[in-house]
């Protein structure tokens, strides 16, 4: 496997190995690789003949007071655990390159960016859509890869990719969880011992809206109701946002019906949670 530094370096691999007829998967992280980035490294390896995997914390999307320097970052096992799963190429640039003086432009998706996660963290969907643009326009792959973890991203992606007609196939995959069913994260590993054991509830209370659904609860506000009542009778979690979404614009359902996300995001301390999961009435 290669570590690749340079901007152009990636760019003329890339070249290459689309000129030599090979399709290239890519899978876009701030590092710190668990299972969960490596689900859709293995995806995308099915799927593809060159895997590119990028590892950069960008600033971008993290606001004043947010953890850019303490985000947790060990290249090094990064890279190992890319070698092991037969990653070709690990693209690693520096953030004075990626944002060199005078840069100016932003991307942004209008109004889904706004929502949720984007109500919670100004700005921080911009910084995802500008990195996600650049990624894409350096490595030129034919399949990218995200996760549902993070479902509201995904779907801004998928809009971005839209909108600007980027030539690349979007691929979802779903959320890999921990043996008590909490997603994993990167994060994860700034929990206390006490604060890991509450994040349970969090796979619980998606637990529990499917369950008052399955039950024939047609209110929205019971089933968001009822996930909350999980989080919240752990001391060691705060709610920021639990809702019962449209999958396709993002916004509140007023029915239970057809296709919906329960969305959430909730605070251990000062760790911040994401999780969802689909639910559907037929
Ligand atoms: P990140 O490094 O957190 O920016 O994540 C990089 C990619 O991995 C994103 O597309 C995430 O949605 C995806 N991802 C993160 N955690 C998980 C998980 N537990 N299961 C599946 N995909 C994930």
């Amino acid at each position: 496997m290669d570590i690749v530094r340079r901007i152009l370096s990636m760019r003329e691999i890339a070249r290459k190995e689309r000129e030599s007829g090979r399709k290239i998967g890519f899978v876009p992280t701030m590092g710190s690789l668990h299972e969960g980035h490596l689900s859709l490294v293995r995806r995308v390896k099915e799927l593809a003949d060159i895997v590119v995997v990028s590892v950069f914390v960008n600033p971008k999307q993290f606001g004043a007071g947010e953890d850019l320097s303490q985000y947790p970052r060990d290249i090094k096992r990064d890279a190992d655990l890319c070698i092991a799963e037969g990653v070709d190429y690990l693209f690693h640039p520096e953030p004075e390159e990626v944002y060199p003086d005078g840069h100016a432009t932003i991307v942004e998706v209008e109004g889904l960016s706004r929502k949720l996660e984007g109500k919670s963290r100004p700005g921080h969907f911009r910084g995802v859509t500008t990195i996600v643009a650049k990624m894409l326009n350096i490595v030129h792959p034919h399949v990218a890869a995200f996760g549902q973890k993070d479902a509201q991203q995904a779907a801004i992606i998928q809009r971005l990719v839209k909108d600007l007609m980027i030539d690349v196939e979007v691929l979802v995959l779903p959320i890999v969880r921990d043996e008590d069913e909490l997603a994993l994260s990167s994060r994860n590993r700034f929990l206390t011992v006490e604060q890991r054991r509450a994040a349970g509830a969090i796979p619980r209370a998606l637990q529990a809206a499917r369950h008052v659904v399955a039950e024939g609860i047609r209110d929205p506000e019971e089933v968001v109701a009822s996930a909350r009542e999980v989080i919240e009778a752990e001391p060691l979690l705060k709610v920021d946002y639990v809702e019962l979404v449209d999958p396709r614009d993002l916004n509140p359902v007023t029915a239970v019906e057809g296709e919906m996300l329960l969305v959430l995001a909730v605070y251990a301390g000062e760790t911040r949670l994401l999780d969802n999961a689909e639910i559907r009435v037929s």
